[in-house]
């Protein structure tokens, strides 16, 4: 276990910043997540680390020589991929003196706090780096069970899946930062009941799928691999991730080749890259194989990945129409679920990946599919949580729901105006509660 839990996870540390100290904060001081912002009175996006409704400004830090050496450099650029290529040692290094500035009044940080603190409402924030390759996976057994039993009623987690992290290349030119509207897809519809040809058209059952994103921080050379021991040496952070999809497009177009242009039109990120150093207090056991279940393959097994290569990560998805925020209602909770639901764990996913050679870079995106676990609330996409409903004809029998909304709307699929909102948190008896920000998008028409 190459993340250590040591003085910056102690749960009685407190910073200066006092809405880091705020029970409800996403960021306290234990938690650190790194972000690349531009301010909204203009100028060049910067790299920062949020800290309660704060964000610290680490190129000015490094300009006033408050950094240690090594992350000079690193945060003296425009995103966050010098820093994801830095060593353990220097990126722990780093931790300890932003833990120690923001938690020591006396520090220089604190001295200076005024040049180096913005408010988190005076800045936009940007993509954390440039993704060169996304990969999304799809880990959640209960998400491969539910949706395979729509399209296969009795067969449906097929034969492979507990053997192989199964995963498709994405689109890394549409992974875009929490905020970009989810403009409605056009697409290949298939036929309906008793046409005989697909159609060209809106998109009529948008969906989102609830994930976690995993950024690559060192890579591995062409021809080389990732052996299951060193896999969570490879991984620099976590963010929420949003894979919208165009499920009418995504059943017309996925075979044989799995899906296409019903994932490629957007995928959205939270801003903050929460660190695999801030998550190691949260570290679990790897989901717990039913007996019976296949033990994974000699490349893909590992004790230590048993043991702790699972992370408690709780994960909520929020909605709110356009009529909810116009009448003031809160957004409606949808789901809960939790990382542990997991059938693979990311190192796992990590070593799969360059198993055959294929080199990850720094700053490539790994998705862990869509998050869902064994209770009805736990589905994390519509697709789970309606039975694929299609809006306005149930079919009599089947379990198919619609969703209610405070207002007395319906939704089966998205509509235009929708509001998406992804959360997630980490939480344990004798730790900080830590926090992802949210993953946001809106959904346009036309
Ligand atoms: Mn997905």
């Amino acid at each position: 276990m190459p993340y250590p839990i040591d003085e910056t996870h102690a749960e009685s540390l407190t910073s200066w910043v006092e809405s880091a100290n705020s029970p409800t904060s996403d960021f306290p001081v234990q938690n650190l997540p790194y972000c690349v912002f531009r301010e909204l009175r203009g100028g060049e996006p910067r790299i920062g680390v949020a800290i309660g409704d704060q964000i610290l400004d680490l190129r000015r830090c490094a300009n006033a020589g408050l950094l240690p050496a090594a992350a000079d450099e690193a945060v003296d650029h425009h995103d966050l991929s010098r820093l994801m290529a830095l060593s353990l040692s220097d990126r722990l290094e780093l931790r300890h003196c932003l833990s120690n500035g923001l938690s020591d009044s006396y520090s220089p940080i604190a001295e200076n706090r005024e040049r180096l603190l913005l408010p988190q409402t005076s800045v936009e924030f940007l993509l954390p780096t440039h993704v060169g390759n996304y990969t999304d996976f799809y880990a959640s057994i209960y998400h491969a069970t539910n949706v395979g039993s729509m399209l296969r009623p009795d067969n449906p987690l097929l034969p492979n899946y507990k053997h192989i992290p199964i995963g498709y290349h994405g689109r890394a030119s549409s992974v875009m930062v929490s905020g970009t509207p989810c403009r409605r897809p056009s697409g290949q519809l298939p036929p309906g009941e008793g046409e005989t040809k697909p159609t060209f058209g809106p998109c009529k059952n948008l969906d989102y799928e609830l994930e976690v994103g995993a950024f690559i921080g060192l890579g591995n050379a062409l021809g080389e691999t990732i052996p299951i021991a060193k896999a969570d040496d490879h991984l620099f952070g976590l963010c929420l991730l949003n894979d919208w999809s165009a499920r009418d497009m995504q059943r017309w177009e996925y075979q044989p080749l799995g899906p296409f242009l019903a994932k490629s039109f957007l995928t959205t990120i939270s801003p903050f890259v929460v660190t695999l150093e801030a998550l190691a207090p949260f570290r679990t056991a790897a989901f717990a194989r039913t007996a019976g279940d296949p033990e994974p393959l000699d490349y893909l097994r590992d004790d230590g990945n048993a043991r702790s290569g699972g992370i408690d990560l709780h994960l909520e998805v929020y909605l709110s129409s356009a009529t909810m925020r116009n009448q003031g209602q809160e957004p409606l909770r949808l789901s809960r679920s939790n990382l542990t639901s997991l059938y693979w764990t990311i190192g796992q996913m990590v070593t799969h990946h360059a198993s055959n050679g294929c080199n990850l870079q720094t700053g490539d995106l790994l998705g862990t599919g869509t998050v869902s676990g064994p209770e009805r609330d736990a589905r994390g996409c519509l697709l789970e949580l309606t039975w694929d409903g299609e809006y306005g004809q149930p079919v009599p029998g089947s379990q198919r729901t619609a969703i209610n909304l405070p207002t007395g709307e319906k939704r089966m699929f998205l509509l235009g105006g929708d509001q998406v909102a992804l959360r997630g948190f980490c939480q344990r008896p004798g730790f900080r509660r830590i926090g992802f920000g949210a993953c946001t998008g809106v959904v346009v028409d036309g």
